[in-house]
């Protein structure tokens, strides 16, 4: 398997630390609001990524933490006449939920930065010991930048261009305006050595992988846009603070963006996943999403989701046509045509697993998925009443396992055959019993005897009936069946 790690620029050759096991950590997010759908893309990402490892027969231990102390908290509690953690809680909450609702796996560990002070504290007294860290008068503790030599090693930057160019903010209590906040003295507040305050963001993340998943961890993940500051942050003070590596491989995901802008907060532009999964399928979202590699930036539009939700459709439709076709074949299946075909499936999963080995290219493997569909349904219409059955419910298992392997679940077929109603267009006809199958048997003998005694009332009767139902009669190559609408 080859991942692409966005420290080095290459593709490399993934080697986890331990054989069969991998540690995994992704940034979670800071929560004073709902998600959107951009912060969703790069969640969904790493989830596929993680679903990938363990198809591949990975042991993945997965963390993910809360930011629930932050600037943005506390601003936005004190909008609300709210306390902080009030806020924290509640968005925390939603997160989880809304994730679930995306059918994103729970991590195996979330931790709290608010219940993880204690390790923090520690590692930036370690930092302090080691000179590479120094307490300010007004209670701050900043990363002295400087005494890190290989600072610039996660987003490929140096010192030098770093004081050229940043909009790093000036602040009298800093040696070095590159320096950055490992502890604020700020509220809300935990006693410290260095007084009462609380941690910088990019603190919290280093002391929790180091916690929860020990350093160095097989992949760091998060959106592009953390790759500077913060995940150079987390690696500077996580590789001071212990002389280990920090993270083996970086994996940063492209930016979803409305009409060629990066979705944000601050620009308004953003839907929010909550709101999108109202009016479609997680399965949609995450098909589009999945159409696009995670490294690219990725247009959202709700024509392109509606796109993604036809395609489902379709998809699923040709699932529930193989397995009807395997269900009622009447003539004997012609063999070569079924090997050849049961052959295709195999191509399939073959390059579905290239596509996915190489970096994760869901848009290749999904165009792998797709070319089977077309497959599919050409074997269907050619095998006719005499579709091969193994074969027929072979291909439609392939096909939910793979985009299984996706977190994506296709739609029901969206009636079952409902005995009642048809009971009642069965008024039409003479049919008593309780057998679905014949019931509609029966229904479809009626109107081909009508339309061959040319009674076009009888006939259309019997269709309108199973309209006004919900249900069309519909005419495929392997025989006439009664579908939903
Ligand atoms: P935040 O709560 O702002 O830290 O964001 C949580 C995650 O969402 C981070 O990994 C960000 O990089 C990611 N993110 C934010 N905006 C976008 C976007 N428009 N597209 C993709 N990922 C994003
Ligand atoms: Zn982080």
């Amino acid at each position: 398997m080859r991942i692409y790690n966005s420290a080095t620029h290459k593709k490399e050759e993934f080697q986890p630390i331990e054989s069969g096991k991998v540690r995994m950590y992704v940034c979670g997010p800071t929560v004073y609001d709902n998600i959107h759908i951009g912060n969703a893309r790069t969640f969904i990402s790493f989830d596929v990524i993680r679903r990938w490892l363990i198809a591949s027969g990975y042991e993945v231990t997965f963390a993910q933490n809360l930011t629930d102390v932050d600037d943005k908290i506390i601003k936005r509690a004190n909008e609300q006449g709210r306390t902080a953690a009030e806020v924290a809680t509640e968005f925390s909450d939603k997160f989880i939920g809304v994730m679930r609702a995306a059918n994103v796996l729970d991590p195996d560990v979330r931790p709290r930065a608010t219940k993880e002070i204690g390790p923090m504290i520690a590692m930036i007294k370690t930092l302090i010991e080691q000179g590479h860290a120094y307490a300010a008068d007004n209670g701050d503790v900043y990363f002295a930048v400087r005494s890190d030599s290989n600072y610039g090693q996660v987003s490929g930057r140096n010192i030098d261009d770093l004081m050229v160019g940043a909009r790093i903010e000036e602040n009298e209590d800093k040696n070095d305006p590159l320096d950055f906040a490992l502890w604020k003295a700020a509220k809300p507040s935990w006693p410290s050595p260095w007084g009462e305050g609380r941690p910088g963001w990019h603190t919290e993340c280093a002391a929790m992988v180091h916690r929860y998943l020990g350093t160095p961890i097989d992949i760091h993940g998060g959106g592009s846009d953390l790759a500077f500051p913060h995940h150079e942050n987390e690696c500077a003070q996580a590789t001071c603070a212990w002389h280990q590596g920090f993270s083996n491989t970086w994996m940063h995901t492209g930016m979803l963006l409305v009409d060629g802008e990066k979705m944000s907060k601050s620009l308004g532009n953003f839907f929010t996943l909550a709101e999108v999964l109202e009016q479609h399928s997680a399965a949609a979202l995450r098909l589009l999403m999945l159409q696009t590699s995670y490294r690219s930036p990725l247009d959202f539009s709700w024509e392109r989701l509606e796109g993604a939700e036809n395609s489902l459709t379709r998809i699923a439709g040709t699932v529930e046509n193989l397995r009807w076709a395997a269900n009622h074949a009447t003539a004997d299946a012609d063999e070569a045509a079924a090997e050849a075909f049961a052959a295709k499936a195999a191509e399939t999963r073959a390059a579905f697993k290239e596509c996915m080995d190489d970096d994760f290219n869901t848009a290749g493997a999904m165009g792998a998925v797709f070319g089977f569909v077309t497959e599919c349904n050409q074997y269907l219409e050619q095998a006719g009443d005499a579709a091969d059955k193994t074969a027929a419910l072979a291909a439609a298992d392939t096909l939910v396992e793979l985009l299984d392997t996706f977190g994506v679940e296709l739609p029901e077929p969206k009636v079952e055959l409902p005995l009642g109603l048809l009971g009642v267009a069965a008024g039409l006809v003479a049919y008593t019993g309780d057998d679905v199958d014949e019931a509609a048997a029966k229904i479809l003998e009626a109107r081909a005897e009508a339309r061959a005694a040319k009674n076009w009332d009888l006939a259309d009767a019997i269709r309108d009936q199973l309209k006004d139902l919900g249900l069309t009669i519909e005419d495929t190559a392997a025989g006439t069946r009664i579908k939903s609408l």
